[in-house]
Order: C-alpha cells, then sequence, then structure tokens
C-alpha cells in the first residue's frame, strides 16, 4: 500500500510541476491549473486511503470547507480577487499552524527534528494568517492603508523575534515537558502576533508585493507541516509554492523598482497625499466619444493601456471589440501590461485573457517603452498610478522609482476614467495635465461602448 501511495504521490508533484510550468503562459495557464488541481485531487483521495482515519470528521471537514468555499468563490467580485487572495493564503498558514498543533497535542515527546519542524510550521503559519487578515483589511479598507509606523518599531520587531527564537530553543530541546506546551502556545500567540507587528508599517502601495510574500509563506509553512507529519507530497506541494511565491516576489519588486529589505522595513507606501503628490497642475482637456473617434479612426497605430479601472468597469470585453474593429481599419493595436497593474499580479493578463484578446498583442512594460516615441494614441483604460510620470523624476512622490508605463511620450493620449480621482497611491497625475493628454470621462465600459457604436455607425 505504501509503495501505491508514494508512486500515485510522485504522479501528482510531476502534475504540480507541469501545471506551474504551463502557468508561465497565458496561452497555456488554463490547463496548467487544471492539471495542477487534477494532481491535487488524486493526492488527496489517496491521503483518505491511509488506514485509522476518522472519517467522519473529515467528511464534515470537507463539506463545511467546500460550502463556504464554493459561496464566497461564487460570490466573489472580480475586482475583490486580491482580498480573496490574501484571505486564502492567510487559511493556508492557519491549517499548517493547526496541524501542527494536533499533532504536538497527540505526541508531545518528538526527536529534535520534528520538534524544529513543528516550531517552524507554527511560526511561519502563525505570521502568515495574522499577515493575511492584516493585508485583507487593508486591501478592502477596512483599516488604514496608510504604513503604521512608531517609534522603536524595528527594535520590538526585533525583540519579538528574538524572544521566539528563544523560546523555539527551549521548546526543541525539550518539548514533551510540561514547560514545553506552555512554550508552544506562546510562540503561537507571538507569532501571531508578529503577523501583525511585520506587515501594519507596509504601505498600501506595496501590497503586491507582500501579497506574493504570503504566498510563499504559506507554502513554506504547509513545507514544515509536511516535515512534521512525514508527508512526502506536502513537502513537495509546499516547496513548490514556497519557491514560486518567492520569484513572484523578486518579479514584483523589480517591477516596483524596490528591494525587498526595503519594502519590508522602510515603511514605504504612504497613501497619504505625498508632498509633491498633488503639485500636479493644470488645465485639463476633455474629449467626447465623438473626439475621440475621429483620433482613433486616423490613428497608425494605438496602444491600450489597461488598469485598475478596467476590472471595475468589467470593460475587457468591449475593449477587445474596440480593438477588433481598429484592426479592421488598419490600425495597429497592442494592449502594454504593467506587471502591477490592477489588484493582483497577472489581473490584467487574466481579464484580458478572459475577452479572448490575442496572446500576441500583448505586449510587456519594457517593450512598448522602447517604441513609445512612434505610437499614435495610448488609450489608458482605468490605469493611473502605473503611468504616473511623477515614478520617473519626482523624489517626494511615493511611487518614484517605480517604472510605468510611459504613455506621455506618445504622440497622442486619451485617458478613460470617471473623475479626476487619484489611483490607489492616492496622488495626483501629471500626464492628465499634459498637452498630448485628452480625458475622456465615463464609467470605462460605457465610454469604450460608446467608441464602438461611433466606429459602426460612421
Ligand atoms: P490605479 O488604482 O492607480 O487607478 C485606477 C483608476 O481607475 C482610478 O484612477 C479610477 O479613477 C479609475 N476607475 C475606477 N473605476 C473605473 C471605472 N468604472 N471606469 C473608468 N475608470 C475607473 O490603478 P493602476 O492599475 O494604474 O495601478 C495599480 C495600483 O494598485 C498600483 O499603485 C499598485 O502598486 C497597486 N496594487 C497593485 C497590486 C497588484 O498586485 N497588481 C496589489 C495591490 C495594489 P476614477 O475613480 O476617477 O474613475
Amino acid at each position: 500500500m505504501n509503495l501505491f501511495i508514494n508512486f500515485v504521490y510522485i504522479i501528482s508533484a510531476v502534475l504540480f510541476i507541469f501545471g506551474l510550468k504551463m502557468m508561465s503562459s497565458p496561452a497555456t495557464a488554463r490547463q496548467g491549473n487544471l492539471l495542477s488541481s487534477v494532481g491535487m485531487l488524486i493526492a488527496v483521495i489517496v491521503a483518505l486511503m491511509n488506514n485509522g482515519l476518522d472519517y467522519k470528521w473529515i467528511i464534515l471537514g470537507i463539506l463545511v470547507g467546500s460550502g463556504v468555499g464554493a459561496y464566497l468563490a461564487i460570490k466573489v467580485e472580480m475586482t475583490q480577487m486580491p482580498e480573496m487572495v490574501a484571505v486564502l493564503n492567510g487559511f493556508g498558514g492557519l491549517s499548517s499552524l493547526t496541524l501542527a498543533w494536533a499533532e504536538y497535542h497527540q505526541q508531545p515527546e518528538m526527536p529534535l527534528f520534528v520538534a524544529i519542524v513543528t516550531f517552524l510550521s507554527i511560526l511561519i503559519g502563525g505570521v502568515t494568517f495574522s499577515g493575511s487578515m492584516i493585508a485583507y483589511a487593508k486591501l478592502a479598507g477596512k483599516i488604514t492603508q496608510k504604513p503604521v509606523t512608531f517609534k522603536s518599531q524595528h527594535l520590538l520587531n526585533g525583540a519579538i523575534l528574538g524572544a521566539t527564537l528563544l523560546a523555539a530553543v527551549i521548546f526543541c530541546v525539550n518539548p514533551g515537558s510540561s514547560l514545553g506546551y506552555f512554550l508552544f502556545v506562546l510562540i503561537a500567540l507571538v507569532s501571531l502576533a508578529f503577523g501583525v507587528t511585520s506587515t501594519i508599517p507596509i504601505g498600501g502601495a506595496d501590497m503586491p508585493v507582500v501579497i506574493s510574500l504570503l504566498n510563499s509563506y504559506s507554502g513554506l509553512a504547509a513545507c514544515a507541516a509536511g516535515f512534521v507529519i512525514s508527508n512526502k507530497l506536502l513537502i513537495v506541494a509546499g516547496a513548490l509554492v514556497g519557491a514560486s511565491g518567492i520569484i513572484l516576489t523578486q518579479i514584483m519588486c523589480k517591477a516596483m523598482n524596490r528591494s525587498l529589505v526595503n519594502v519590508l522595513f522602510s515603511g514605504f507606501g504612504n497613501t497619504a497625499t505625498s508632498a509633491d503628490g498633488n503639485a500636479a497642475q493644470g488645465e485639463i482637456r476633455p474629449a467626447s466619444a465623438e473626439d475621440v473617434y475621429y483620433l482613433l479612426e486616423a490613428a497608425d497605430s494605438v496602444v491600450f493601456v489597461p488598469g485598475y479601472g478596467l476590472a471595475v468597469a468589467q470593460a475587457q470585453h468591449v475593449v477587445c471589440e474596440l480593438g477588433e474593429l481598429l484592426e479592421k481599419n488598419d490600425t495597429e493595436v497592442s494592449y502594454a501590461i504593467h506587471p502591477v497593474a490592477g489588484r493582483m499580479p497577472g489581473h490584467m493578463n487574466v481579464l484580458l485573457a478572459e475577452a479572448d484578446v490575442p496572446y500576441d498583442q500583448l505586449v510587456e512594460m519594457d517593450d512598448i517603452n522602447a517604441r513609445m516615441d512612434n505610437v499614435d494614441v495610448c488609450v489608458v483604460i482605468g490605469a493611473n498610478d502605473v503611468v504616473n510620470p511623477a515614478a520617473l523624476h519626482d523624489e517626494s512622490s511615493p511611487i518614484y522609482g517605480m517604472p510605468i508605463i510611459e504613455t506621455h511620450r506618445a504622440r497622442a493620449v486619451i485617458v478613460l476614467k470617471r473623475s479626476m480621482n487619484p489611483g490607489f497611491a492616492g496622488i495626483e497625475n501629471a500626464l492628465f495635465f499634459n498637452s498630448n493628454t485628452r480625458m475622456y470621462f465615463g464609467d470605462a465600459k460605457e465610454s469604450v461602448q460608446a467608441l464602438v457604436a461611433q466606429f459602426k455607425n460612421n
């Protein structure tokens, strides 16, 4: 039986790896997701074939968990996905923590190695859970998105971490003693506190990095939990999530031109109005659907720059339709993708893939910037921070240093948004006041629908 279980685990691990590989391209991402899900399904079935399980609790858990999960997945708006991802990461951490707790409760006398991985499972699981709940609350606007900083904060975090490590050493030496149980509870509580104190100083603008980092933590916690219960597949799956989360974190840091240390310890990303952030001034030039139609109709090349507002308006299908109409008019059409546009990694890719935008029309930031001077019209659809030139030259801006899609260098820019309100970073955008920019106000979907109507009627 053991041989069979291990064999199936290898198949599952292979499915995970191929699934992950396929997820790296929008063209194969869906099949990759399916492949990994099948791998997980067969792993769960085989794990349940283990002897001595109490099925009534497992079935109850499956029913309650699936019910809540299905309800949330159906109810969640596309724009709330990042919050959902944060909560799911957090529950992953919590399950590693409770799994380590259950194992320790059953068998407090444990070898040194198991005691160490039990400690890691609690520490990383606890930090992941409470850190993710703070990330959720920040993203959902339930608490302030500003970094919460105070004097001696790093000292406090250092002291908490030092005390945890000290408690861990005493715990691991003699986990079965009565002091061991006390230390176990203490480590769990302190880990939860550390998740809060290490996440509150990180500002809203750094959330992309935090989400992917917490995702990585949840994998590492699962990996440690896999060692606790000697489940090889949990170790492999946890390591894969941990490693891919770290790679994604690196990509996000690079996209925001920040180092991870800087994100975690600088309290950057204050979404309050920045020193110079509201200095953008001048005249704005509103445009009607007809004005925009004439500009687009005459353009040889058009680049759509989607942002969070595209997701809010659910305008992806009608934007794709407009793209097709432009192509029929012999216009070269591209979609410029900024790595942190929207509210979660890959947000724009997901939306545009849903609307069946051809993958070869999606262009990465560096590639589009290289040919921006020759673009006739950039159509910015619900994007703001990712096209804000302050990131390039305003050292006092909270987004200074973040690479942007340099739409201001195009021959003409059309910005679709509802008002002059700022985006996620809470700062004004000088792009809107440039002489080559026209503001086309309204809900993105309705605005693009009006353009489609213009093309069809003319
Ligand atoms: P922004 O949040 O900067 O701007 C979005 C704009 O969309 C707003 O200015 C808003 O203006 C407009 N908008 C909202 N609803 C509509 C609508 N229905 N129709 C038309 N426009 C609309 O988005 P960006 O994508 O440019 O930047 C992403 C920001 O989010 C960055 O600061 C990034 O760091 C941050 N972030 C990214 C994450 C990620 O992983 N991608 C995660 C967490 C944060 P108005 O209200 O006037 O319509």
